[in-house]
């Protein structure tokens, strides 16, 4: 381990790529480079996992990801496969009904996950492969590019309540890595992405969001239902 004379860490080994966020993007991300024989770093601000639901459902194009990363089968096992979907109007009228049985990628088009499960899955998997190394509450600072690849810039961080507040960074613990490529996946608020002046495309939903997760009474992870789930709110 090297310090230089600002105390800053400069880590000695190099790594192929640097993964910076480990949501699924991250964590896939990271899975499809290992398999492909890379050595990956992936480093997270957030100490401890979120363990809440943002996303919940995924589709066959997805699931084909998955595939290649040798994830699929392990994955799908824990989702609600195929259900009937419906979305329901305040007067109680039917907006939208969705229900699609082909296969036309080889995978039910409409797959429902518990997201904690999906990313836990992820990232324990990741763990055991070779060639990747994972670092939580490690804040990616800013980053500099070069001709041979990337300085990443990390500090350890004691989280963001994953984005409800500012990072809140331990001083003497900077640290520099090298790496031949960088990956971006910290998200819509990605501050790589700020740093490099890439603009966001696409857009958000105006409307604030409520996601909820229930258990049902009989035990399980999350609900499992036989036929239709409506909840009107
Ligand atoms: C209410 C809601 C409902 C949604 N429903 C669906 C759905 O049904 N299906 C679907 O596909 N998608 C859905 N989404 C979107 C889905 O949650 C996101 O597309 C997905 O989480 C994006 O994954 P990501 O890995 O790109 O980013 P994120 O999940 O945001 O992960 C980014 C990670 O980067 C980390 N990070 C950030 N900055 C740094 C830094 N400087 N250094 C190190 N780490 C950093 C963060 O802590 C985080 O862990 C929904 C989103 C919301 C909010």
């Amino acid at each position: 381990m090297n310090r230089d004379e600002a105390g800053v860490v400069r880590d000695e080994v190099a790594y192929d790529v640097c993964v910076v966020g480990l949501g699924p993007t991250g964590l896939v991300m990271a899975h499809l480079l290992a398999l492909r024989g890379l050595t990956v770093l992936a480093l997270e601000r957030e100490p401890q996992y979120y363990g809440m639901a943002r996303a919940v459902y995924t589709d066959d194009e997805c699931l084909r990801i998955l595939q290649a990363a040798g994830l699929a089968d392990e994955l799908h096992a824990d989702m609600l496969v195929g259900l009937p979907v419906q979305w329901i109007r305040a007067d109680g009228r039917v907006l939208a009904h969705f229900h699609d049985p082909s296969r036309r990628n080889g995978w039910p088009t409409s797959n429902f996950l518990y997201q904690p499960a999906f990313e836990s899955t992820l990232e324990r998997r990741l763990a055991e492969r070779p060639g990747v190394t994972i670092r939580r509450g490690r804040s990616v600072t800013s980053v500099e590019q070069d001709d041979d690849g990337v300085s990443v810039h990390h500090q350890e961080c004691t989280g963001a309540g994953y984005g409800r507040r500012d990072a809140e960074l331990v001083d003497g613990t900077s640290e520099v890595t090298r790496a031949s490529y960088l990956v971006a996946a910290d998200g819509g608020r990605s501050g790589v992405r700020t740093q490099l002046g890439i603009s966001m495309s696409g857009k958000s939903f105006p409307q604030r969001w409520l996601v909820v997760d229930l258990r049902a009474p009989t035990g399980g992870g999350c609900v499992r239902a036989p036929a239709l789930l409506r909840l009107h709110l």
